[in-house]
């Protein structure tokens, strides 16, 4: 089969290797018929997660089950399904209390000695073409995927949505959602979201769904910006121009937003004193975003951080979260928990997903696609590859 294979740093390369084959009576094989490149890919391909083995990318995909495992009993051959980003068993401790990110099954990092109960080890739920840090499983940027504990990720979708209105219930919704969800809304907030990426409209399109008031997104890129105000109905701020912290203080009558989303994570834009300052305190990439959101949110507000971060950060602001008694969530989205919902909302018309993507091309061409994605060039959003 054809599949985007990371060999290394920035060289992402389709080309042809073995078809994926059932390895696990609860597997199953599914042909891709859509698969998106995600923020997430690029720590990948900029060398901020680490791999040394070449892996099939992609995490965001969806497709007809080809075959099934003897021990599947909820899917068949030719069922169309989306798959959730994070690989969970559904049935250990974690799983059970719907914290799928956190299945201490999936991923043999966590694995203790032969025949002992799989102990955590500080690592999280494997996720799908992410690192052998995250399991070792290949991805779905490719013409066929691996989908392990069958019958607990993959759902089935209506014949009658495009593979474009509900490829992002894979991942980037359930990310935004889980955002806000973390930040327990009453109704009436003010949510400002960093970041106007992907992630961070969906963030801004669930902070509406879930009962936010007004809703603002923070970005440097001046069309990321464009499609924030036009696809999530928000306020923006370009923090190449000005003082965001400043302008989101001055729009709340100097409180502060009652929430603020971090939507971007490690790789935030930095000068050269930055990055020189990076360095010496050993950190991959920068946390200047989550401080901003620390910044700019009221007092008591909550932070949620839904951007990656990969090591640890000295002069974390700890002294901020005390005195402004913030609440800090973060972390990998628990999409098992919340897709079914989603899946609702985007039957019934009451969110629209698609409306971000700005390129669908074919497969083959998802080399040429990383680096237009990762450079920001050509308005890039959101890329849609088709195998
Ligand atoms: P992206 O790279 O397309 O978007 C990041 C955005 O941040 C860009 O628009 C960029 O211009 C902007 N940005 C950079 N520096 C900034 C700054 N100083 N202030 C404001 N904006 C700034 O990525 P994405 O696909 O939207 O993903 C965003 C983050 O979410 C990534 O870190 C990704 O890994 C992460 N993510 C997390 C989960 C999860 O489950 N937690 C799931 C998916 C993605
Ligand atoms: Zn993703
Ligand atoms: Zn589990």
């Amino acid at each position: 089969m054809k599949a985007a294979v990371f060999h290394k740093m920035k060289d992402i390369q389709v080309e042809t290797i073995d078809d994926p084959r059932i390895e696990d009576a609860r597997d199953c094989i599914l042909r891709v018929t859509s698969t998106a490149i995600c923020g997430s890919d690029l720590h990948i391909y900029n060398g901020m997660v680490p791999q040394a083995r070449d892996m099939v990318m992609g995490h965001e995909f969806m497709g007809i089950v080809e075959e099934v495992g003897t021990g599947v009993k909820n899917l068949k051959k030719g069922d169309r399904v989306v798959v959730p980003f994070p690989i969970s068993c559904g049935t250990c401790h974690f799983c059970n209390m719907q914290l799928p990110t956190h299945c201490e099954n999936s991923n043999p990092e966590n694995y203790g000695p032969e025949g002992e109960v799989p102990m955590m080890k500080g690592v999280g739920a494997a996720l799908f073409g992410y690192t052998d840090i995250y399991g070792g499983y290949n991805g779905g940027q490719a013409e066929y995927v691996r989908v392990p504990y069958a019958d607990y990720g993959p759902r089935k979708v209506q014949d009658s949505l495009t593979d474009e209105q509900v490829l992002f219930l894979t991942d980037i919704f359930p990310t935004g959602w889980a955002a806000i969800d973390w930040a327990q809304l009453k109704g009436g907030e003010t949510v400002a979201v960093w970041g106007c990426g992907p992630v961070g409209i969906m963030a801004m399109k669930s902070a509406w769904l879930q009962g936010a008031k007004r809703v603002i997104g923070i970005d440097i890129q001046p069309y990321r910006l464009e499609m924030a105000r036009k696809s999530a109905n928000a306020e923006v701020i370009n923090y190449a121009e000005v003082d965001a912290v400043q302008v989101i203080r001055d729009m709340t009558g100097g409180y502060g937003a009652d929430v603020c989303v971090d939507a971007v994570g490690m790789e935030a834009d930095r000068n050269v004193l930055e990055k020189a300052m990076n360095v010496v305190q050993m950190e991959k990439g920068t946390m200047k975003v989550l401080e901003k959101c620390m910044d700019s949110v009221r007092r008591a507000g909550t932070v949620s951080v839904v951007g990656v971060y990969g090591s640890p950060y000295n002069n974390f602001p700890l002294y901020k979260w005390f005195d402004k008694g913030l609440t800090l969530r973060g972390g990998q989205a628990w999409v098992h928990r919340y897709i079914d919902h989603l899946i609702s909302l985007v039957q019934e018309g009451k969110v629209k997903l698609d409306d971000i993507i700005t390129h669908t091309v074919p497969l083959a061409e998802a080399s040429r696609m990383y680096d237009i994605f990762n450079k920001k060039e050509d308005n890039c959003l959101k890329v849609v590859l088709k195998p």
